[in-house]
């Protein structure tokens, strides 16, 4: 008690480590001070100050206000100036209050600038920098930028206007209004204010500060700030740091510019030049792409000092936080500022070539750039592109902001994407230029393309991040958002047409072109290869065939964690024969239609076994929900009736009736809860006892064509009692052992189980008597651990959850850490109970998930299996799991 909270530091009292209080802004601000770097002075409100005020429901901590008068003064003390200038309004001080996030939200909260200026001091900050046009395009700046960050008044309200002017002068640039021109928006500017709010703007400028603090508190509560802390896991209650500090200005006439750079290429990882800016001009004319700037190279001519000096600071930054650095810079009057650097977002091709170059050049360590790279980022690299040979023209070209092949219907509004995307559709979002408030668009869209805007524009640094495909600043389009329709030469496109972006070369094609599977270059190569160096966790794959076996090898997969041979029985050659087997009426009949399926089913296993050569192979036997293999009941029904009613053929009338009955017989009103897994080889044996003879002669055949085959494991199926597993292991030992002593010869042939019931988790330590391993099935553990259908899930009351955040995740997709992730914890722990060497693996969608192999890892489980494409990213995540 008593004991005040500071909620203010001057920026000389920071450093890189306090990032959590003074966020990432504030922190790198006050780290580059201390480096000697050249930054405007100025203090930062800290986040916890943000998140009392969050917390009180908007009420400020009772002596913020006057910790932030005192920071003022202090600056004011600092800098020589005050805030609403002298007496005759000279030398006024200027202020920039900025954002500040713990975790970089691009755009996402904002920013005031140019605060202080007023009737009062605008004559003397023009005749100050002896430029009085800069002084009025200021102040109109700031009475704008003002009225719609803290006011709330919209956007276009001042954009029209300034448009309007523009238009009346016959000019098409900003800079070509005179000062006269300037003086008159300043009035028809304070004009719309009173218009929209019904009063004036405050003009005192400590009021305007305390307003400008608060409306960047508020801003970290926006729709769109949300919508993008969700998709990138950012929390809700980090809360942000305001920075105040002392104007530069890159609009203070020729010699003034403002730009953004980052250390090296964000699309592609180069260690190049890359950056634009804008001579004359303020920070948010570059990000936010209203006009299209320069690219850095050409700062050379313009200011060729403060150029030399920007490559200097860009090489000391990246070389000081050894990782790549995004920039925002202002040269006043040939002056160099830094007003920000944070780690630069890039793509997954960047990503993991700056991490491997890094690696290189002796800047981080192997496993410092494992930490670098994110699963994500991986996962994207493995996704389909554009087919190279689809010998197609493109329709217009743009720059190239965000690699990757998106394909998908024209939408052209945010909402409309939302709400298509959001469905499933395929969209490609198309807008005149994005802005921050098009984030939930952006976010289920295929791809962005915009007319306006450039590489370093809001729209290309958030799609860039989020690994979204996006083409901007393609102006050889237009677009009519009224019509919806998208104009290019003489053809026009409308809502709903098919387009194709290549974000890697700015290429837009007006149709959909084809995708080919993922190319994986060296970089890829060399993460995934340190990262096997590191992990503990094996790593396999879920392969059904041959073809895919092979795949998941050349990606890495130790060996096949999970065969699902009802894939195989579904083929349309077999699915005849297959019914034949199960609506069998007698053993003989139904022995005749396994005569029939057995030699195709050893040749699926040879195909793997080859495949899979000297690795393990687990062969789950058959899991047929029934349904998946028998006509539908009403269709049949519908069927029967048809061919009564239309006096047809009366043999096809009588096979129909015989049909239906069965699939009467058969009929379950749960078959996901029904006669699946090793249930229906308890019924009927002789399946089981098919199945292994085909797998045997598979690997007896491999061997002796290849002289070595896979390890062969059989698994077995939806096991809840141990008697199950006994039965069931007694039937495949039985044709093994006949097997091989027909062939006269000798194969190591384990079995285990599948633990995916939570019965069998509860009873592991029973089931494990009678298994070499285990293998936790978490689809059907966590369809029957929570009690949620596998099937019906996606759509309906999940979706809902989720999005109302009555649970952080949908379960299929990650783990259920305390719910399903128990029931597997206590699996492992019982079957190691009886069997300490146990091998236990994980064969669910979750062996793919990098968040739910932490678990595994946890568990010291012995390895995971996803499907082949997953497999790097497995590799990769068991190795972050131990670092
Ligand atoms: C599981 O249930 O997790 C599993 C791997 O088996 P399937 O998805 O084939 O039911
Ligand atoms: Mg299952």
């Amino acid at each position: 008690a008593g004991q005040e909270q500071t909620y203010l530091y001057d920026m000389s009292e920071g450093n890189a480590q306090m990032r959590s209080l003074l966020g990432g802004k504030g922190a790198n601000l006050a780290e580059m001070k201390r480096l000697g770097i050249p930054v405007p002075d100025g203090f930062t409100v800290s986040t916890a100050a943000c998140i009392a005020t969050m917390e009180s429901g908007g009420e400020w901590p009772e002596n913020l206000w006057e910790d932030v008068l005192s920071s003022l003064e202090r600056l004011e003390e600092r800098t020589g100036r005050s805030l609403g200038g002298d007496a005759e309004g000279r030398n006024p001080l200027l202020l920039s209050v900025r954002s500040g996030a713990v975790v970089s939200m691009p755009g996402m909260m904002d920013t005031i600038l140019n605060l202080g200026i007023g009737d009062d001091t605008v004559e003397a900050l023009g005749a100050e920098a002896d430029n009085p046009r800069f002084a009025w395009d200021s102040y109109r700046r700031f009475l704008q930028m003002y009225g719609e960050v803290v006011e709330g008044v919209a956007p276009h309200a001042y954009e029209d206007e300034l448009t309007a002017l523009k238009s009346r002068r016959g000019v098409e640039q900003d800079t070509e209004l005179s000062t006269e021109d300037l003086k008159e928006l300043v009035e028809t500017f304070k004009d719309v204010s009173r218009r929209e709010l019904g009063r004036d703007l405050p003009t005192d400028p400590r009021d305007q500060l305390r307003g400008a603090i608060s409306a960047v508190f508020d801003s970290w509560d926006t729709p769109r700030a949300r919508v993008y802390r969700r998709a990138n896991d950012i929390p809700d209650d980090l809360g942000t740091a305001v920075n105040v500090m002392q104007m530069v200005f890159g609009n203070r006439g020729d010699t003034s510019a403002t730009g953004v750079c980052f250390t090296r290429n964000p699309s592609t990882g180069g260690k190049e030049l890359y950056g634009e800016f804008l001579l004359n001009a303020q920070g948010e004319d570059v990000v936010a792409g209203i006009r299209t700037p320069k690219s850095l190279a050409e700062m050379e001519q313009v200011l060729p000092e403060a150029y030399e000096q920007l490559l200097q600071t860009m090489r000391d930054l990246e070389a000081h936080y050894k990782d790549m650095q995004d920039i925002e810079f202002t040269v006043e009057d040939g002056t160099l500022y830094l007003l920000q650097t944070r780690n630069g977002k890039r793509t997954a091709a960047a990503a993991l070539r700056v991490a491997r170059d890094m690696v290189s050049e002796g800047v981080l360590t192997q496993e410092e750039a494992l930490e670098r790279v994110e699963p994500s980022q991986l996962d994207q690299l493995l996704h389909p592109a554009i087919d190279p040979e689809h010998g197609k023209e493109p329709l217009v070209k743009g720059l190239p902001a965000s690699p990757g092949a998106a394909v998908g219907e024209i939408v052209f509004d945010a909402d409309t994407a939302a709400q298509r995307g959001g469905a499933g559709d395929p969209v490609v979002l198309v807008r005149y230029e994005t802005t921050p408030d098009d984030i939930h668009g952006v976010i289920v869209a295929q791809g962005v393309l915009t007319a306006h805007g450039g590489m370093t524009s809001h729209a290309a640094v958030v799609a860039r991040g989020m690994g979204k495909p996006c083409v901007a600043g393609a102006s050889g389009i237009r677009i009519n958002t009224a019509e919806k329709t998208l104009t290019v030469g003489d053809r026009t496109f409308s809502e709903g047409d098919q387009i194709t972006l290549d974000g890697s070369t700015g290429e837009v094609y007006g149709e959909a072109l084809e995708l080919v599977p993922p190319q994986i270059n060296e970089d890829f190569e060399a993460i995934v290869t340190w990262a096997d160096e590191v992990r503990r966790l094996g790593v396999r794959a879920n392969a059904d065939t041959g073809e895919d076996a092979a795949k998941a090898r050349e990606l890495g997969a130790e060996g096949i964690g999970l065969c699902r041979t009802e894939h195989m029985f579904m083929a349309s050659d077999r699915l005849p024969a297959v019914r034949r087997m199960i609506l069998a009426d007698t053993e003989e009949e139904r022995a005749a239609a396994l005569e029939e399926i057995l030699p195709m089913q050893q040749e699926d296993f040879e195909a793997i076994f080859t495949a899979m050569k000297g690795l393990p192979v687990t062969v789950r036997l058959l899991d047929p929900p029934l349904h998946e293999f028998l006509p539908d009941l009403v269709e049949q029904s519908l069927l029967v009736q048809r061919l009564e009613l239309t006096d047809g053929d009366a043999d096809e009338l009588a096979r129909a009736r015989t049909l239906l009955a069965q699939v009467k017989r058969l009929h379950e009103q749960n078959p996901m809860l029904g006669t699946r897994g090793c249930r229906l080889a308890m019924l009927y044996p002789e399946i089981p006892e098919m199945q292994t003879r085909a797998i045997v002669r598979a690997a007896l055949a491999v061997r002796e064509r290849e002289g070595e085959t896979a390890g062969v494991e059989i698994m077995i199926p939806l096991v809840a009692y141990s008697a199950e597993l006994e039965a069931q292991r007694a039937v495949v030992e039985r044709a093994v052992a006949e097997e091989l002593e027909s062939a006269g010869t000798d194969l190591d042939v384990t079995v285990g189980t599948m633990i995916e019931l939570p019965r069998a988790a509860v009873v592991a330590d029973q089931i494990a008597e009678h298994a070499d391993f285990f293998s936790f099935g978490t689809n059907d553990l966590t369809q029957t651990g929570i009690g949620i259908s596998r099937d019906d899930a996606e759509g309906g009351f999940l979706g809902a959850y989720v999005r109302d955040e009555v649970i952080p995740y949908n379960p299929f997709e990650s783990i259920d850490r305390d719910g399903v992730g128990g029931l597997v914890r206590l699996g492992a722990e019982r079957g190691r109970s009886t069997k300490p060497e146990l091998k236990l693996g994980v064969c669910g969608e979750h062996g793919g998930d990098p968040a739910s192999i932490g678990l595994f890892e946890e568990l010291g489980l012995s390895y995971v299996s996803c499907s082949p494409y997953r497999v790097p990213i497995a590799r990769f995540s068991a190795a972050r799991a131990v670092l």
